[in-house]
Order: C-alpha cells, then structure tokens, then sequence
C-alpha cells in the first residue's frame, strides 16, 4: 500500500485564533457527555436563557417561507434593505440609501467578507485589545496584520485615541470601533468617538464600526453610531438581529456603508463579487428584518430598571465586586462583565488553563482574557445572561474556586 501523507489545514489559519469555542468549551462538552450540568457563562447567545424573539419576528418569519424558497439578490432582500435604511434615516442618518445596505449571515460572516474584500499581504487593521476575537482572527485569515490599540481599565475601558494615532503606520487600513463594548461592557462617551473618527479622517483610514450591541445600553450611558459623527468618512456599520432581536440562531445581519462612497467604488465592487459568491444570505432571516425593524423593539423593558437584564448585570456586578482581589467596570452595555483578578493574590500563569480547572471544580464555564486577544492573564469574561438566581449560585462557585486558588 502506498503511503499517502496526511490531510492538513492550510497555512493561512497557522495564525488564525478563535479560542471562545476553542478547548474550554471542548472541555465542557465532554463534561456534559459525562452527566455533569454545567452553567454556561461563555457565550452571548439570549435566547437560551429564556429571551425570546417577540413573537411578530417569528411569525413573519414562518408566513414567509413560502416565497423565502429562492435564492434573493446577493444584497439582500429589498424591503429588509428599506427597513435598515430607514432605521439609519431615524438615527440622523438621513440620506441613507437602501443601495448602502447588504445583508448577511450574521455580522459573522459580513466582518469576514469586508475584511476579505480590503486587505491584501500585511495591511494593518487598528482593533481594540480586547476584541472580540473575530475580528483579528478574520483579519489574519485575509492577509492582514492585526494592530491592538489597548483600551484603558482605570478609564472605563474606553480607547485612548492618543495611543491608536502612535500606532498608525502607511499600512494601516481601517480602524475598528466594538461599541458598545464586547468583551468590557464599555460604552464610547460622544468625545472619544469624535477623537477616533478623526483619527480616520487625517489618515485616510475606513472606520469599521460593530454596533450590534447597540440597542442594549444601561442608566444613562448614550449610544452614538460613529457614522452619525463622520459623514466626510468612508464608515462601514455592522449591526444585525442576534442579540436586540435576540434570534442568534437565524443568522441575520447587515452592513450600513456611509461617508464618502463614491471613493469606495472599486472596493464595493470587491465586496460585491464575494457577496455574489455566496449567492446570498439565508432568505426567510432576511424576511424577519423588516419585522424587526418596524415593531416595538421589546428590548427597553429588559434594559431599565428592574428589566432582566438590567437586574442580572447589576448583581453580577455587585457579587464580583465582593470577591476579594476582583475589581470589576460595571458595564454599560451589551451582556458581559471583563473581572480582574488581582496578580499578586492570584498568581496565574496561563489563564485558559485557569478557566478549565474552574470548570472542572465547579461546573461553571467561562472564557479567559486571553481568548479577547488581552494581554495579560488575569481577566476573564462573564455572560450576564443568566437569571439573577442562576447567576447568584454561579459567582458563589467562583468565589468559592478563588477562595481555594488563593489559599492552596
Ligand atoms: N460582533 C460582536 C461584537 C459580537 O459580540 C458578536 C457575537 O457575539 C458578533 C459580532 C457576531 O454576531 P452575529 O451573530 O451577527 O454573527
């Protein structure tokens, strides 16, 4: 018999990194296969914890299916693009076009297919640290280099604009803006979004702005879509249903590019011809949008005072925060808390292993800092998700892992 060698992965993903479902969430699945129940704190998915869709998202969905049996047009489907257009216009975006919409699998796949289409061998890509990682692990797999401008814990996690100029180089391409923030909670004040948009502006860079948490913000912290601040400047807004309309699993999202398109034709073009590859995004999802877009958003209850998810990151917060040697920014938005463990108590060397030794001991899955693309070992990310109940039992299993950490 002939020996063949063995099948391997291509040399573009050596670099490639998406740890968030990586060997913790491997490890958790051999758990459950072995009985255990495990609480899953990892990842930003509402609908399992009890978040449902509002029901006329779900029901447009299903009355649609009959004409959802074709493939749509690479862009999207007109009357989503009309509701995402006018949804811009309401935002103070007013000359919004639904020519400037495409709709895609998710913002998933529209941050990869963007990311694909601008950059070639070693263009650089400013993406905050932490990130969420698929915006560096999509920017290797093009080619590109990932620079991380570091976001400031003593400063609310909000990005030093300073510092993202130093590290602008003839390379650079776009600049990315995560606001409202995953992994930190982070919301933008009005003055840092200012200063970063005009850092794209002096350097020719495009801003790439993930605002999919952007309905979901706490107190008073004001949400600004950064293209309402940059209309001199080619911007690229990701935004979609997974978690205001909380339908994650239907795979729904879309782009907003706004600013000085007609200097972006050939890159359009570009993404036109990959979106056209993929022929087009998953049709009935494309149908709930415009349903979405229209109704009450159902998601102010849940973020006001006494709202679920109001309440759950309140108490997770304020159950963190007692923990001794965890300090923890209260988040403004979105659904994550970013802890720190303080080094000198808690000496970790390799926060993975940390976080699947505090699976193992109590059940309780949650992502390490490191897998955000942070740069040291003492963080990790926690879903605010849970019921406040749930949640109240997991952070006693935290605190009660740190407590043997420390004292081991
Ligand atoms: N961008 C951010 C900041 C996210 O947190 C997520 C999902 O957690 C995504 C994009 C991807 O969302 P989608 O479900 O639309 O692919």
């Amino acid at each position: 018999m002939q020996e063949f060698e063995d099948f391997t992965q291509s040399p573009k993903l050596r670099d490639v990194r998406y740890d968030v479902r990586g060997p913790i969430a491997q490890e958790a699945a051999r758990l459950e296969r072995e009985g255990h129940r495990i609480t899953r704190l990892n990842i930003g998915n509402p609908a399992p914890f009890g978040f449902e869709a509002p029901d006329s998202i779900r029901m447009t969905m299903i009355n649609n299916l009959a004409n959802a049996q074709g493939y749509s047009d690479s862009q999207g489907i007109y009357s989503a693009r009309i509701a995402v257009a006018q949804y811009y216009q309401s935002r103070g975006m007013t000359d919004t076009d639904p020519d400037d919409i495409y709709l895609g699998n998710g913002v998933s796949e529209l941050i990869t297919m963007v990311l694909q289409a601008m950059l070639g061998p070693g263009d650089e890509v400013l993406i905050p640290a932490p990130d969420y990682p698929l915006w560096t692990g999509a920017t290797t797999l093009a080619g590109g280099r990932a620079v991380h401008y570091v976001c400031d814990e003593q400063n609310h996690w909000w990005p030093d604009p300073e510092e993202i100029e130093s590290k602008v180089t003839d390379r650079t391409k776009a600049l990315v803006i995560i606001n409202p923030n995953n992994p930190t909670g982070a919301v933008y004040p009005r003055h840092v979004l200012e200063a970063m948009a005009d850092i794209a502006r002096r350097h020719n860079l495009i801003l790439l702005a993930d605002e999919i948490y952007e309905n979901i913000t706490f107190d008073d912290a004001e949400m600004v879509n950064v293209c309402t601040l940059a209309d001199d400047v080619f911007t690229i807004t990701f935004s979609g249903l997974s978690k205001t309309w909380r339908v994650a699993g239907f795979r729904s999202g879309w782009i907003f590019v706004s600013g000085p398109t007609h200097r972006a034709k050939n890159y359009l073009e570009g993404l036109t011809l990959l979106m056209n590859m993929r022929m087009c995004a998953n049709v009935p999802a494309q149908h709930a949008i415009q349903a979405a877009l229209g109704g009450h958003q159902s998601i102010e209850d849940l973020i006001a005072p006494g709202g679920r998810l109001y309440e759950q990151r309140t108490t997770a917060h304020r159950l963190l925060a007692e923990i001794p040697g965890v300090t923890v920014e209260q988040a403004d938005g979105a659904l994550y808390l970013f802890p720190r463990l303080d080094p000198e108590m808690y000496p970790i060397s390799d926060d993975e292993q940390f976080v699947i030794e505090l699976l193992r001991q109590q059940k309780i899955l949650v992502s390490h800092g490191r897998a955000f693309n942070w740069i040291d070992d003492n963080h990790f990310r926690l879903v605010t998700l849970p019921s406040v109940e749930d949640l109240e039992v997991a952070i006693a299993g935290i605190a009660e892992f740190l407590e043997e950490y420390r004292t081991a």
